[in-house]
């Protein structure tokens, strides 16, 4: 079954844009994922054509109007009832692995992407719209925000990614960052690989990367173990059981 994104927007040319190429790319020519977008302008009433207007209360920029999203949205919300609604959106929900993966289980997604100084408020209590954020800096439109939550999805799609189990041990799906990766040459620039990565000893390498990957996420981002704790790290093995004893 093909995994259905459709996108709101003002600037349909923005799709597929970098997921037209390279693995979500080919995915998209082989059907697996497909791309719809939808011109907002399109549901403007006024002989302008208009989908903003000043903003109440004054103030800098415009703000897009209600009444012309809630006809976009509509149209989508009856072409599409089984899929989720999302707007990026700088207010919104930090965007996570466990929503990309619930999103990418799912038939495919509805995303609106605002432009100027936002959506009217009113948008967001009279439709079932979920906000979403890529994170916390403002970016000039939704529509790179959208390519990105996309991409997230698009590579756990059945097929997309050669092994069907590197997406398993990546960043975040622990709820730690990934281990460091290294490849040949084996010295470089007078730095070796570390030792044990070609001892071929699996169980110590095993170890030897869930204690780099908890290490680097408490000096990196004490906020993940803030937030997972230790629950969502995966069990330890037998080496690091040992050692954990010890501390
Ligand atoms: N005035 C708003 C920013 C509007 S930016 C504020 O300060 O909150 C214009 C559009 O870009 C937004 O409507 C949203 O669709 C998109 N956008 C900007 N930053 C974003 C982010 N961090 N995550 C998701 N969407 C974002």
């Amino acid at each position: 079954m093909t995994w259905r994104a459709t996108i709101l927007t003002l600037y349909p040319e923005m799709f597929p844009g970098p997921l037209g190429v390279s693995l979500a790319g080919r995915a998209l020519n082989e059907g697996v994922w497909s791309l719809d977008t939808v011109q907002i302008r399109d549901f403007a009433t006024d002989r302008h054509r208009s989908v903003d207007d000043t903003p109440a209360g004054g103030g800098a920029g415009m703000v897009m109007r209600a009444d012309v999203l809630a006809a976009a949205v509509d149209h989508v919300l009856e072409r599409r009832p089984d899929a989720p609604l999302l707007a990026m959106s700088p207010r919104g929900a930090p965007l996570e692995q466990g929503f990309v993966r619930e999103l990418a289980a799912g038939p495919g997604v509805s995303i609106l992407c605002g432009r100027f100084e936002g959506i009217d408020e009113r948008l967001f209590e009279a439709r079932p719209i979920v906000p979403v954020s890529v994170g916390d800096y403002v970016l000039s439109g939704g529509e790179p925000a959208a390519l990105v939550l996309l991409d997230a999805c698009v590579r756990l799609l059945p097929g997309v990614m050669g092994a069907p189990s590197s997406g398993e041990e990546e960043s975040f799906e622990s709820g730690l960052l990934e281990y460091p990766h290294y490849t040949r040459p084996i010295e470089w620039e007078g730095r070796r690989i570390p030792e044990v990565l070609r001892s071929g000893d699996h169980a110590k390498i095993a170890a030897w990367r869930q204690a780099k990957a908890a290490d680097e996420t408490r000096l990196r981002r004490p906020d993940l173990i803030a937030r997972h704790g230790d629950a969502r790290r995966p069990p330890p093995s037998g080496a690091q059981r040992e050692k954990n004893k010890d501390e």
